[in-house]
């Protein structure tokens, strides 16, 4: 089967945002590109607060999310996204550990809200630029195990964490395993962890995470009905929708390779995620 003709929820979708931001004509016809030719049906968007207003109200597929400044943001604003439209809160580059006492209550705040919680977990791009090293961020704050704590806390609270906790894989599907609420999403194989040298089309290398990942399906650990297909491209940024005929290959690839059911299959680019998205009040056709 071409993955390419799967009904899909793309769970990890970045604004590309200011100068970069095009009218909305063209995001209209960036969002019927994407479900024509790739099957993508809805796509979850996380935009900064001065960013939020280029994407609420602005197409039907696209379901906000606010993107979180973590250390300067209050509670507060988490609750006037809700009002404003957003269905989750995307969590990164946080000044100390996810589970720090300081941020329980923006978690509490979501959990309040009926807001998905998501998290980048994993190795994180961009180090040595300005903004990491003003917040002395380290990507040990971000570890999977640093949402154990959060999931206890608060067990009516939908998590998410990014990246199969890149590369800390095996400690990411042991919370699946004992946390109700938490899943990931299985963007491992995209543009943070190649390089671009290795961007030849039809290839059929093994990536990065696929060794790993096999060997926690194969064992068990690794709980497709709880992971979630997301691409971790920009929206409307120049590549366009060319980003996908990347993506795409490099999710199928290993899918087969690990050898996935059908039902895993679905489960991975569209049950779970609209599972998700509903129980947080969006409404998916
Ligand atoms: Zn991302």
């Amino acid at each position: 089967m071409d993955h390419r003709k799967a009904r899909k929820i793309d769970i990890h979708v970045h604004w590309g945002g200011g100068a970069r931001a095009k009218a909305k004509e063209d995001l209209a016809e960036q969002m019927r590109l994407h479900r024509e030719e790739y099957g993508i049906e809805k796509m979850v968007v996380f935009a900064s607060s001065a960013e939020l207003d280029q994407i609420l109200d602005k197409h039907p597929d696209i379901i906000p999310f606010l993107h979180i400044d973590m250390d300067e943001e209050s509670p507060g604003r988490i609750a006037e996204a809700r009002r404003q439209g957003c269905y989750g809160v995307k969590f990164i580059l946080p000044m100390r550990r996810y589970d720090d006492d300081g941020y329980l209550p923006l978690y509490e705040e979501c959990a309040k809200q009926n807001m998905i919680a998501l998290f980048h977990t994993g190795v994180v791009a961009g180090a040595g630029g300005e903004k990491q090293r003003h917040k002395r961020t380290s990507s040990d704050f971000m570890r999977p195990s640093t949402l154990d704590r959060v999931g206890r806390v608060f067990p009516e609270l939908t998590i998410i964490g990014a990246h199969i906790g890149y590369p800390w894989y095996n400690e990411a599907a042991a919370l699946q395993r004992w946390h109700k609420n938490i899943y990931f999403d299985g963007s491992t194989a995209q543009f943070h962890y190649v390089n671009d040298k290795n961007r030849v089309p039809g290839e059929t290398r093994q990536f990065p995470a696929a060794l790993f990942l096999k060997m926690l399906y194969q064992t068990g650990d690794l709980h497709l009905r709880k992971t979630l297909f997301g691409s971790d491209t920009a929206l409307c940024v120049g590549r366009g929708t060319g980003c996908m005929d990347w993506c795409l290959p490099r999710t199928q690839q290993p899918i087969e390779d690990m050898g996935w059911t059908q039902a895993e299959v679905e489960d991975f680019y569209w049950n779970t995620s609209k599972t998700l998205l509903e129980k947080a009040g969006c409404t998916i056709e």
